[in-house]
């Protein structure tokens, strides 16, 4: 899929609310600028979350309220090489069935998501598309 804009990475990700399923983790894979928290942060509208959505790019996680209960999790383990005790808050986030867990950079906590997740990468074409893969 082709997104030409930030709008439709917006777009996307409100659209992609509608079709999720719970519980689901969803693990995102793009380069630095690609849109990944972008994509969140349209996911997060579509699922009616009404705080705005910042990246935890400092904070490592950021989680959010749904209406229907449960939480959206947003973790994001670029800066850590060894998630260390934020195995434990991502393992226990995930035995909530209720929750849904977005994933930047998680080659660190590889082994500890589940099989059978959702892997969505964003690539960047050379006049500033993303594709969606
Ligand atoms: P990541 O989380 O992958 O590092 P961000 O979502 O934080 O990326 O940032 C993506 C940046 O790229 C935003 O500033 C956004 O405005 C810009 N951008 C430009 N074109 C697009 C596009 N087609 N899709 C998504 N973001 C885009
Ligand atoms: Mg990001």
């Amino acid at each position: 899929m082709d997104i030409k804009s930030e709008q439709e990475m917006l777009n996307f990700g409100r659209e992609y609310a509608s079709k999720i399923v719970r519980p689901v983790v969803i693990e995102l894979v793009g380069d630095v600028g690609t849109g990944k928290t972008t994509f969140v942060r349209g996911l997060a509208e579509g699922l009616g979350v009404r705080e705005p959505v910042t990246s935890p790019s400092f904070t490592i996680s950021k989680s959010y309220a749904l209406p229907e209960g449960g939480r959206l999790i947003h973790y994001d383990f670029y800066r850590l090489s060894e998630p260390g005790i934020m195995k434990d808050d991502l393992v226990d986030n995930m035995k909530d069935e209720k929750n849904i867990l977005v994933v930047e950079w998680g080659e660190s906590v590889a082994e500890l998501l589940p099989k059978k997740h959702t892997k969505i990468e964003i690539e960047y074409t050379e006049d500033g598309r993303r594709i969606i893969i």
